[in-house]
């Protein structure tokens, strides 16, 4: 698989940095987006076609999905590029009516986009282990992929996302999370962990519990999942990338990277 980051600025879309978005290209030509937030979808018309792409959320906060109206618009009523097969979406249990709303044209209204995507509701293991892979661990399918999800730490209903390609590689996206034991258990053994470090190098202890992740938490996830790379993502216009990285690097000893935009990254090469 090859990932295009669309956008990788936390919390908001900064300077020349849509908010989060990121084109995952499969080997069986499926393309998958995951989450689409303000300023994604004018990146995505940059790199590729819009009107065929799945869609997977790890959650509904509005840096994560707003641009999403307008995806639906394009794949509609563009005159050469509207969808012509319903899509999959994967995503919280709330998508159909959340976005439903934002899509409609009065406030009691709900838009109904079957006739576009085929919601389905992300599958996780309840309780308190995630233990993968494991027979009892059920995945969704999108092309010949395989997708996982797990709860996140966030207020939201949230996710951890672990993708699979056919062609072996394998990638988890952290969504947005406090540090949970959970990330570390479906990392394990993923050639990319790209996961969110909006706190910078460690949580200063001000911040708000139960919502985000510092560099050196993302580190240890790494660490004690055995990824083979590290990507830091979700660091919002304020934040402190450089202080990420040395948090990040004080416990993983693998490479450590920053999130840019237009960035494209191959796990597993
Ligand atoms: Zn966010
Ligand atoms: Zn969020």
């Amino acid at each position: 698989m090859e990932m295009t980051i669309l956008g990788c600025s936390g919390s908001l879309a900064g300077p020349g940095n849509a908010a989060s978005g990121y084109l995952l290209r499969m080997s069986d030509g499926e393309k998958i987006l995951m989450d689409i937030g303000p300023g994604a979808l004018a990146r995505l018309q940059v790199h590729d076609a819009p009107g065929d792409v799945h869609m997977v959320f790890s959650h509904l906060h509005p840096d994560h999905c707003l641009d999403f109206p307008s995806l639906l618009v394009w794949q509609r009523y563009h005159p050469t590029d509207a969808a012509t097969r319903r899509h999959t979406l994967l995503g919280p249990a709330i998508t159909p009516v959340h976005l439903g709303r934002a899509s409609a044209d009065t406030l009691e209204d709900v838009d109904d986009f079957t006739d576009i995507f085929d919601m389905v509701p992300w599958n996780a293991p309840r309780g308190d282990a995630v233990v993968f892979p494991s027979p009892e661990y059920v995945g969704h399918r999108i092309g010949a992929a395989r997708l996982y999800a797990a709860p996140a730490v966030h207020p939201t209903e949230s996710y951890l996302i672990r993708v699979e390609d056919a062609d072996g590689s394998s990638l988890v996206y952290s969504g947005d999370t406090a540090a949970t034991d959970h990330l570390a258990a479906l990392a394990a053994g993923a050639d990319v962990l790209l996961c969110e470090a909006t706190w910078g190098e460690r949580d200063n202890g001000n911040n708000p519990p139960q919502m985000h992740m510092s560099g050196e938490e993302a580190g240890q996830a790494a660490a004690a999942a055995g990824v083979g790379t590290l990507i830091l993502t979700h660091i919002p216009p304020w934040g402190d990338p450089e202080g990420a990285l040395r948090g990040a690097r004080r416990y993983f000893d693998g490479p450590v990277e920053l999130a840019a935009p237009d960035m494209v990254v191959t796990p597993g090469r």
